[in-house]
């Protein structure tokens, strides 16, 4: 459920701050907000840009859920059940905000299955659709030229309907748009520099320029930012992500997400078609290469030949904030300081699951039972 509109009463209404304007600091702002409660939020630079800006937009628990994620990882199930969560919730959050301007959609996930590797891990996939509770189906070549028209010869598919995709480029305008509806400060080029504390609780978010802003809790959302006060262990680091795109119009109409082990296709809303993306580790800049983007070209030729040899228009690179473990922090650090990040790849997907868990917190003063596993305290933040 969404968090109510409707303010509770006057004693519950608490001063939060937020420190980071991105996916997870945007939708968490909105939960507290349309809780009553008075929210500041501060990003460093231009609010809602981020890794959102850059990232696919796509809402895929099917795929993440079934292709990649390591069925041995110590989350896994608890993972798999937060990426259907945060599916669920963008089905009632996007009609929340502007749903003509949003493209969100369930429309599906194509895997096209190209070789003998390709089939082998599709077969694997789906053997833990069950366990994950993933709806998939396997589908013959002639179905999947059926689907999608665009695709070139390949030997079937995987079909995962529940997944489908947000135009990510309009949700960080639609929830600051939302945000000053329900009353929020969004202050951009405002670096936050350090929590402030007070006996031992984290009272503020001191600002580079040298300002307080005081609250009754602290939320860092600040992505692979860095600022003083925080858990050294709860520091993401960077994954960098390029990408192309052709269009508007784009050479090519793809009717569902296309995702292959080595590249995805999306569509658009307004035309376009991207194609990724890189998996840098490491790697803190946001500079494309031209190597890395023909690549990309390459590669999205040889599933749509419609594609094969056609300049893209745009190329462009984002950040993905991933923590040690690979899985999303959620909760309290220390009095009154609360992580929201490590949205990995998922990030989108997964932010209005991490925004109800900590409007649940400030409400209740405890995660919901299905985000503990993500707390800051678990072993594997401390590489146990
Ligand atoms: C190429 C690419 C494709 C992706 N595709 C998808 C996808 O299809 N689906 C999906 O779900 N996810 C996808 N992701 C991942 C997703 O975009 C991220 O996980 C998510 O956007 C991270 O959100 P965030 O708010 O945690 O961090 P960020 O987006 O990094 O936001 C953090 C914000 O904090 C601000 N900040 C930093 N330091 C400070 C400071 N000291 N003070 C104040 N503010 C500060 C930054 O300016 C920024 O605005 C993709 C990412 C990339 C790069």
């Amino acid at each position: 459920m969404l968090s109510t509109p409707n303010p509770p009463p006057q004693h519950t209404r608490m001063r939060m701050a937020i420190a980071g304007a991105g996916a997870a600091g945007l939708t968490c702002a909105l939960a507290l907000a349309r809780a009553g409660h008075q929210v500041t939020l501060a990003d460093a630079g231009a609010p809602g840009r981020g890794a959102l800006w850059a990232s696919a937009g796509m809402l895929a628990p099917g795929f993440e859920t079934l292709f990649e994620l390591d069925p041995a990882h110590a989350l896994a199930d608890e993972f798999a059940a937060l990426c259907q969560r945060g599916a669920a919730l963008w089905d009632e959050w996007a009609k929340t905000l502007a749903p003509a301007a949003l493209g969100h959609a369930r429309l599906g996930v194509l895997v096209p299955l190209l070789d003998a590797g390709d089939e082998a891990r599709a077969q694997a996939a789906l053997a833990r659709a069950g366990r994950f509770g993933v709806t998939a189906e396997r589908l013959s070549a002639r179905a999947m030229a059926a689907a999608e028209p665009a695709l070139g010869r390949l030997r079937g598919g995987v079909r995962l309907p529940g997944d489908g995709q947000i135009d990510n480029r309009a949700l960080g305008p639609a929830l600051l748009e939302a945000l000053r509806d329900a009353g929020a400060v969004v202050l951009g080029d405002a670096p936050v520099k350090a929590v402030g504390t007070r006996q031992g609780r984290a009272c503020a978010l001191v600002l580079e320029d040298g300002r307080a802003v005081e609250a009754d809790l602290i939320v860092l959302a600040a992505g692979i930012g860095r600022i003083e006060g925080a858990p050294p262990l709860a520091q993401a680091a960077p994954v960098k992500g390029q990408m192309i795109a052709w269009g508007p119009p784009a050479p090519v109409r793809l009717n569902h997400l296309v995702r292959h082990v080595s590249l995805y296709l999306a569509a658009k809303p307004g035309g376009r078609v991207i194609a990724g993306a890189t998996s840098e580790p490491g790697e803190a800049g946001l500079e494309t290469d031209d190597a890395a983007l023909a690549a990309l070209g390459e590669r999205a030729g040889r599933l749509v030949p419609a594609l094969a040899g056609r300049k893209p228009d745009e190329g462009w690179a984002g950040l993905r904030p991933r923590m040690r473990d690979a899985m999303p922090v959620i909760g309290e650090a220390s009095p009154g300081l609360v992580l929201a990040g490590g949205g990995y790849r998922n990030g989108v997907l997964l932010a209005p699951a991490m925004a109800e868990a900590v409007e649940t917190l400030a409400r209740t003063g405890s995660l919901p039972e299905w985000a503990r596993a993500f707390a800051p305290d678990r072993a594997g933040l401390r590489g146990e």
